[in-house]
């Protein structure tokens, strides 16, 4: 088995299953004691490559995007009005929110109303803090990404696919640095 061109890193770990993971933008596999790579990256070879290309694609794009430094203070105060005004906006109510270190999402809704935010949001422009937001809270209503919750965002930003990418050159960019 044969994958020259695409670098990859291996990290045994007591797990029953393999797997695959881009989280920072480069490969890892995640392999229970003493199996070996090949057979793995052989049967998802199709995938990887997927995948591969489409985080060089958002390398590319990611190269002329600048990371956001704020202070502390800053980045929670601008975070902290923005969910405030994602509230007004859609008549959500939250219990909580968090900040936090997290590894694979920019933010996410617990069915408790507990909204956690990645402490790594700071590296974000505020258009994108500001999408990340509605998304979540819009999800007050809609804990699926069905077409009513589509919807919702769109009326707001109908440029909401955009974003989405734009996040993800962000997410590489930003997990590129945590290695
Ligand atoms: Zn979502």
């Amino acid at each position: 088995m044969e994958l020259p061109d695409i670098p990859y890193s291996v990290s045994h770990r007591n797990v029953r299953y393999p797997r695959l993971e881009f989280r920072t933008g480069k490969l890892l596999l995640v392999l229970p004691l003493g199996r070996k790579p090949g057979p793995i990256l052989d049967k998802h070879k199709r995938w990887i490559r997927k995948k591969m290309s489409f985080v060089e694609e958002c390398l590319k794009h990611g190269s002329d995007k600048r990371l956001v430094e704020r202070t502390e203070n800053e980045f929670r105060n601008l975070t902290e009005s923005l969910i405030g005004k994602a509230l007004t906006e859609t008549g959500g109510r939250l219990n909580h929110v968090y900040f936090r270190m997290m590894k694979t999402k920019w933010a996410s809704l617990s069915s408790r109303r507990n909204l956690t935010i990645n402490r790594l949001m700071n590296h974000l422009p505020e258009h994108l803090l500001n999408y990340v937001i509605f998304h979540e809270v819009a999800h007050l209503r809609d804990k699926r990404h069905n077409d009513r919750f589509w919807k919702k965002v769109s009326q707001k930003f109908n440029n909401y696919q955009e974003l989405e990418k734009d996040l993800f050159v962000y997410w590489f960019k930003v997990g590129g640095g945590l290695e």
